[in-house]
């Protein structure tokens, strides 16, 4: 043992917060303090803290499995994917423990369509900006040198183009790109929203190309933007699909979702995991997947996220020394800042607020898809509260 180093390897700036108990958009300390949680676990704790029915559905299946081994028919698991299909554009799930796993089985799998095709064709196209994960696979995907600098040598075959820059993307989509890999929003990047016609205009060109469009909708998806999936605005679908976070309300669950077209190569033997679709991650999956598609709750979380915008415009025009503009879609909001979005952060959280800083200098408020109108109004007051204590 090495006293000076933490036993808990240092790789966060952890805030000294800790908290014990969760219920809906609250998390309590302790001491008894409650914080409103505009973070969800960053985009995680879709269904707010200890829901009920999720509570309900991890304790049944608790009961009466845990885990068996994917050599064996897990019915929650089928009954999952099955939902998944019936909902989306796909044919076809496997199950991760993460995102980052998702992205891993993402890649794979377009470097197996084009082996199986016979066919040449080695890179990825990715955007500065991206996050896709920590893994070996998912930095040299991203390609920021904040992420990749010492890990090196890189993974080969990915090509990360400007953000945005429509004659870059048209130069580099060739026939020798596999795929084309991007979130609908940006997430880490700072809630940057891919505009409509350009995924429209991106899924043209993949099909004149033949690459596939790979939608990493990790943070953005599972009624996040006020549609299942955030490419349902554009009203195009992807190839295939990584989902994580929200999907298992908490609980560490992951899926690619796929067309049986661009899972052609994934027969037997090709991936796995051990956790991956493990009953209880599928059991809780199933019931979040069952209430974000039910009837109306999509609609509530456009109505809250229109809400939430407009109260925030009103917070921007009322503080522009400190905010610049509001950008997202439903509930998935960025606040672009002008002053440095780390000190805003703070100031909210002795507000007891909870947001998340991101990149570009915004900060996220990713709040559950459950909060409630008087929360929202509630957290308004809070962030007011914050600016007012820096200006
Ligand atoms: N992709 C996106 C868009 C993400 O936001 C994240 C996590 O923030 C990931 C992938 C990685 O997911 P995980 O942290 O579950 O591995």
């Amino acid at each position: 043992m090495t006293a000076a180093f933490p036993a808990l390897l240092p790789t966060y700036n952890r805030t000294p917060l800790s908290f014990v108990r969760g219920e809906g958009s609250w998390l309590t300390e302790a001491s008894g303090a409650r914080y409103l949680d505009m973070t969800s676990g960053i985009a995680v704790n879709a269904l707010g803290h200890a829901h009920p029915a999720l509570v309900a559905a991890l304790t049944e299946q608790a009961q009466a499995l845990w885990h068996v081994s994917n050599l064996y028919r897990i019915p929650a698991q089928e009954a999952l994917a099955e939902a998944l299909v019936a909902h989306t554009f796909a044919d076809t799930a496997f199950f991760t423990n993460s995102g980052t796993e998702a992205a891993e089985l993402a890649i794979k799998m377009v470097r197996k369509y084009w082996y199986e095709q016979g066919a040449e064709r080695p890179t990825i196209l990715t955007f500065e900006g991206a996050f896709h994960g920590r893994s070996t696979g998912a930095i040299a995907a991203a390609g920021s040198e904040k992420m990749t600098k010492g890990f090196g040598p890189l993974m080969p075959g990915f090509k990360t183009l400007p953000f945005g820059d429509h004659d870059a993307l048209r130069a580099a989509l060739d026939e020798t790109v596999a795929a084309v890999m991007i979130e609908p929003v940006q997430g880490e990047g700072g809630i940057r929203p891919l505009p409509d016609a350009c995924l429209k205009g991106l899924r043209d060109l993949c099909d004149a190309t033949g690459a596939l469009l790979v939608l990493d909708e990790v943070q953005c998806g599972m009624g996040r933007t006020g549609r299942l999936f955030a490419h349902e605005w554009a009203g195009i679908t992807p190839d295939i699909m990584m989902v994580a976070k929200g999907i298992g309300g908490g609980f560490p669950l992951g899926a690619v979702l796929a067309t049986a077209k661009a899972a052609s190569g994934m027969g037997a033997g090709t991936h796995g995991s051990t956790y991956g679709g493990n009953p209880l991650a599928c059991a809780v999956g199933a019931k979040v997947v069952e209430i974000i598609t039910a009837d109306g709750f999509l609609d509530e979380v456009r109505r809250k996220g229109a809400f939430m915008r407009q109260k925030l415009e009103g917070l921007v025009a009322s503080h522009p020394d400190l905010f610049e503009g509001v950008r997202g879609q439903g509930l998935m909001l960025g606040l672009k800042c002008n002053r440095t979005n780390t000190d805003i952060v703070a100031a909210a959280q002795a507000a007891h607020l909870l947001t998340v800083p991101a990149a570009d200098n915004v900060i996220r408020l990713l709040p559950p898809l459950t909060i409630t109108e008087e929360e929202i109004t509630e957290a308004l007051h809070r962030l007011e509260q914050a600016a007012n204590s820096l200006s």
